[in-house]
């Protein structure tokens, strides 16, 4: 069966991307649906052109309630307060949801959750396969290595990118912190500067680079007296996130309302 899929902006990074993906799923998928900020210059131009295949014939919209009702699940990588008014949208029209986009406050999370008693909804700070498997691989080294290293994030991305520290630090840093019986909200510390006294072994460090064209690096260093272990991700391309992103937006029509994320869809958990 085609999965009809409604891309959120469409004129964005990611939005480009996903319609390119979607083009080369070989009719499992097929571009249903597409939109813009209001009033932005692209509303009304061709999906495919935008994304530089040539037509499509979706027309990009100003709205998602005026997609909605065409599509069998939406996928958002837009900025946090669109996606709560496109989640609502999903909510009402009993629409599948994958929502990429990072940066949440927790009263936005806290919306996601209700929609989801309503729809499945598929959320993820990091759609790559490579990551998910990494928060796997951050398990266990959190668990064996256990409370005898300090373990700091690091991460870089482009300079375009709003939030920081990235969501996917955030998310390896709550694997860590979880494997480990830590609250990260008591443990995180986000850069340091001045004098910082020592560290405490318990903290789990953020570093963040802001540079260039960075798609996406994340480590997690576990340092011990004498050696230290390094778990390394390197995005080279945004198409890794799109069709993590599809593959999720393929499986989650399938499921009953919930709140699922990328180790759901692979099977990780
Ligand atoms: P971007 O700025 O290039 O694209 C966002 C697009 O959304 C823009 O074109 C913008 O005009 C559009 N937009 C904003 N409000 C809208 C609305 N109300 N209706 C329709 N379109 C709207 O950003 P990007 O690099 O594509 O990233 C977007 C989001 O996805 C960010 O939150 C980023 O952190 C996240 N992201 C997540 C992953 C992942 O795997 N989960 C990967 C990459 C990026």
């Amino acid at each position: 069966m085609t999965v009809r899929i409604g891309v959120i902006g469409a004129a964005g990074r990611m939005g480009r991307t996903l319609i390119e993906a979607v083009s080369q799923s070989d009719g499992a998928l097929i571009l249903a649906g597409a939109t813009e900020r209001p009033g932005s210059s692209l509303i009304g131009a061709d999906a495919g052109e935008l994304a530089g295949l040539g037509k499509l014939g979706v027309s990009i919209a100003d709205d998602v309630t005026k997609i909605v009702g065409d599509i069998d699940v939406l996928v958002d990588f837009s900025s946090p307060s669109a996606t709560i008014e496109h989640i609502k949208a999903c909510a009402a029209n009993n629409t599948a949801i994958v929502i990429g986009t990072t940066g949440f406050t927790a009263e936005q999370d806290e919306i996601i959750t209700k929609s989801s008693a309503q729809i499945p909804v598929c959320k993820a700070s990091n759609f790559s396969t490579g990551v998910n498997l990494c928060f796997k691989l951050l398990d266990i080294a959190a668990r064996v290595l256990g409370d005898d290293v300090d373990i700091e994030v690091l991460e870089a991305h482009h300079r375009h990118k709003v939030d920081a520290p990235s969501g996917t630090a955030l998310s390896m840093g709550g694997v860590v912190a979880n494997a480990l019986g830590r609250d990260l909200a008591e443990v995180a510390v986000y850069g340091r500067e001045g004098q910082t006294g020592a560290r405490d072994r318990d903290t789990i460090g953020f570093a963040t680079v802001r540079a260039g064209d960075i798609v996406g690096d994340h480590t997690v260093m576990f340092a011990a007296d004498g050696e230290r272990v390094e778990i390394t991700h390197k995005a080279s391309s945004r198409m890794s996130f799109a069709r993590g992103a599809l593959r999720a937006a393929r499986w989650v029509t399938e499921k009953p309302a919930g709140m699922y994320d990328m180790q759901d869809v692979l099977n990780l958990k």
